[in-house]
């Protein structure tokens, strides 16, 4: 079954009743090459695979023939027909239809997993949750080794930055604390079906055994995360003592005692520097 060729997909689809809810990020997967790549960057055949938003099933098709075992999390039933037809041929897959924000994956882990050397996620994302589904997935540390997964490319662009990088958020502070984020390759917005309006990349998240910086607190350490990018054009000192309500003359004397000048910006910062002023800020 070729589930990249967009005749027999949307056969499938229609057979089924199905049609794209944009609200859910509806957007298919038509290119042969693309998910036999992803699959490839992060299975062998002792991996347990957790894929998030089957949708047709292009992806969980190369993960079956790839991976020990998949689950898929899909939160449209409507769906369940279409997977039956396109990837009921497997016996190594289980389907869970919900929300994956909702599930508790290291049960889902502990249940479906035991019998795999390794676990890893790989799903071409639903864009409206790219980041509290990523952000989940890395504050929960789960017993996974990587993520591999297809996101904006624009959001690509800022996970895989350098913090202090032009591109940078706290989304990059955050995934930098807890893994290294390389991105793999393009694909362009014709690659899918519907067509979304932006192309796309696919990123691999390894996690870390140990964060690269020590910090008192991590709760404090994002704190400061989020409060330096919440206003780019502001002074951190403005910025942080105004979202955080810490006095100036406490955020200036630790910026004193770091060596950074009173009129630096937040987003500037590396990853020791946020660490240090962290622990200085909220002792
Ligand atoms: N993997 C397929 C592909 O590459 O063609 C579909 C990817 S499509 C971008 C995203 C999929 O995620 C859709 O099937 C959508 O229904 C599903 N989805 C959206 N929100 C979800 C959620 N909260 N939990 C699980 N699946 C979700």
């Amino acid at each position: 079954m070729n589930l990249a060729d967009i005749n027999v997909m949307t056969k499938i689809l229609s057979d089924n009743g199905f049609s794209f809810k944009k609200s859910l990020g509806q957007n298919f997967l038509t290119d042969k090459t693309v998910c036999p790549r992803m699959a490839e960057s992060c299975l062998d055949e002792n991996t347990g695979v957790i894929e998030i938003g089957p949708g047709a099933g292009i992806l969980t098709r190369e993960l079956c023939k790839t991976a020990k075992r998949v689950v898929a999390i899909e939160l449209d039933e409507r769906l369940k027909p279409v997977l039956n037809t396109t990837v009921g041929e497997f016996d190594n897959i289980k389907i869970i239809f919900g929300d994956a924000m909702k599930l508790d994956l290291k049960q889902l882990i502990a249940e479906n997993f035991n019998d795999c050397a390794r676990v890893c996620v790989c799903a071409n994302l639903p864009y409206y949750i790219t980041s509290p589904i990523i952000m989940g997935l890395l504050r929960s540390r789960l017993p996974i080794d990587t993520i591999t997964v297809m996101v904006q490319k624009e959001a690509a662009d800022r996970l895989c930055d350098k913090v202090g990088g032009k591109k940078a958020g706290a989304i990059t502070v955050a995934v930098n604390y807890y893994c290294v984020a390389t991105k793999l390759f393009d694909v362009p917005k014709t690659s899918f079906y519907p067509s979304p309006k932006v192309d796309s990349s696919v990123i691999e998240l390894k996690i870390s055994k140990n964060p690269p910086v020590s910090v008192k607190s991590e709760e404090n350490f994002f704190k400061l995360t989020k409060a330096l990018f919440a206003q780019r054009r502001k002074t951190l000192l403005n910025t942080v003592s105004n979202t955080l309500a810490i006095p100036k003359d406490t955020v200036k004397s630790a910026l004193f005692e770091l060596g950074l000048s009173e009129n630096i910006r937040g987003e500037v910062l590396n990853m020791e520097q946020i660490a240090a002023l962290s622990d200085l800020l909220f002792k």
